[in-house]
């Protein structure tokens, strides 16, 4: 999963890039890059970590220009390496794209890219997914005199026939502008805004992963890029929008339920909104559940605590937080273990022991995938005298792999995957699993057109790749062990 940010028509780009993507650090934390175009050129750096530490303040000065691209990454393809982060550019060009989401054919888009190609320079550089784009952008617009946004709409339908998955995209051409693109299930989000500089009287126009990043930056919310839409801004600040597929809206729906920070808006619903109405909408479900409601509320830090709140309102129950994050402990270690990751869990999170002795605690989380952080939490609250542990989860079961762009590509890593419903209890050493139902999930969610594969299977795209994928997705987890995950 990553987060994108793009700017055109402001003095700072460079600046507004980096405070864009500080809004969207939680969307990937591995490392970012910012690539700036001026009359000189293009300008870039990238670096590993979080972006206080990818971007000491003596790279800003040579971020110089308008017009700039952003990606922070948390890589769900290819491997952990410097020259994975985007952007990509090709200064030739004076092109730089960078991408949310995955390819799920890129195993075969690859292999059609090194056949096809004959030169090293025309060769992929990384095992990245996204660099598809740099690559089918390049061959698409090399060669021509100038560049209009009717050639960049003509790559796009060479996209949608060959490109198989997720992909928000923003990108610029030195010479023509910024522009951005949604896969035509609008899987990943892509929002837009403007901003009009009273000082300077000129406008400027935003991309990015989510709403809350342009509201820092005091961007107004114009309509967001839709499945299957080309916006393009050129240069004299016209913005033109084209539809390259036709469009057949599939939201992710981990995105209001994990992923986005619930301060943004997707799709014209909130995150808090959404969170809140899957806490009322599980309450209903624990009521039927239990014979005897608990005594206490408890979420699991930080996303499940809007839903928790609710649920404990519904419920007429207290809600307590005593579970409480170590803040100070920011290093993700690289954990290749399953004991290994339980554990860390145990150094971020800890309870507080006597407000859950002799109590049935409820605890809340937004989603169980691979249990690692209830059978942890489970151990924990046992420790602490816990009459009974119910676990509920804002979501429902997740059974089934994601191939666009949230890292659990393999059925056998998913404990609601092997487990039959009737022992995941056992499985995570709790008294009781209460899963969200189906139908409380897309009501909370408004009755959106949502991808719910990860739930149902009912994956929108063609999924006939996805072994390929997925083998090649974990060859490059166990060569680069992902960090551990908590909420
Ligand atoms: P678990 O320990 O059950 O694997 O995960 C617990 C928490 O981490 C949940 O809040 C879940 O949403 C989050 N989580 C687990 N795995 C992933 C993952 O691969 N990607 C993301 N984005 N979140 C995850
Ligand atoms: Fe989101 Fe699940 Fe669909 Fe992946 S499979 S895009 S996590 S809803």
């Amino acid at each position: 999963m990553c987060g994108l940010f793009g700017v055109i028509g402001t003095p700072q780009a460079a600046e507004e890039i980096f405070l864009g993507l500080q809004n969207l650090q939680h969307r990937g934390q591995d490392g970012a890059g910012i690539v700036i175009a001026d009359e000189k050129g293009l300008h870039e750096h990238h670096g590993m970590g979080l972006l206080d530490i990818a971007f000491p303040e003596d790279q800003f000065k040579q971020l110089t220009g308008a017009l700039g691209i952003g990606h922070t990454r948390y890589g769900t393809f290819g491997g952990q390496h410097l020259h994975h982060l985007q952007p990509f550019s090709n200064r030739a060009l004076g092109l730089s794209v960078a991408h949310n989401g995955n390819l799920v054919n890129y195993p075969a888009l690859a292999q059609k890219i090194a056949e096809s190609t004959t030169t090293t320079q025309g060769q992929l550089k990384t095992s990245c997914d996204s660099e598809y784009f740099r690559w089918v952008l390049t061959e698409g617009l090399s060669g021509k005199t100038t560049i209009t946004p009717e050639d960049l709409l003509a790559v796009l339908k060479t996209i949608a026939d060959e490109a198989v998955g997720s992909y928000s995209v923003i990108g610029f051409i030195q010479s023509l502008g910024l522009f951005a693109f949604r896969d035509p299930w609008g899987l990943r989000p892509l929002e837009m805004g403007q901003q009009f500089d009273e000082e300077t009287q000129t406008l400027s126009y935003a991309f990015a992963s989510e709403s809350t990043a342009l509201r820092f930056l005091n961007y107004a919310e114009m309509p967001a890029v839709e499945p299957g839409q080309l916006v393009v801004v050129t240069l004299d600040g016209t913005v033109h929008r084209f539809n390259f597929a036709a469009a057949h809206p599939r939201h992710c729906m981990f995105e209001w339920v994990y992923f986005a920070r619930v301060e943004s808006t997707l799709e014209d619903l909130s995150v808090y909104k959404a969170r809140f109405n899957l806490g009322v909408a599980l309450a209903q479900t624990i009521r039927e559940s239990l014979d005897e409601l608990p005594d206490v509320v408890v979420p699991i830090p930080e996303t499940s605590r809007i839903a928790a709140i609710a649920l404990a309102e519904a419920l007429n129950i207290p809600f307590r937080e005593v579970l409480i994050k170590n803040r100070y402990v920011n290093r993700t270690f690289i954990l290749d273990s399953q004991a290994a990751r339980r554990k860390a869990i145990g150094r971020k999170l800890y309870p507080v022991a006597e407000a859950i002795e002799g109590k049935r605690v409820l605890l809340v989380d937004d989603s169980i995938v691979r249990g690692n952080t209830s059978v942890r939490i489970a151990e924990m609250l046992r420790q602490c005298g816990a009459k009974a542990i119910y676990l509920s989860s804002t979501c429902p079961p997740i059974k089934q792999p994601c191939f666009y762009g949230i890292d659990f590509p393999c059925k056998e890593e998913l404990v609601a995957g092997n487990t039959g419903l009737d022992q995941i209890h056992q499985a995570l050493g709790v008294d009781k699993v209460i899963y969200q139902t189906m139908d409380g999930l897309k009501q909370a969610l408004n009755q959106k057109p949502l991808c719910t594969a990860c739930l149902d299977g009912d994956y929108p795209t063609d999924v006939s790749a996805a072994k390929a994928f997925s083998n090649v997705r974990s060859q490059q987890r166990n060569d680069h062990p992902t960090p551990a995950l908590t909420s």
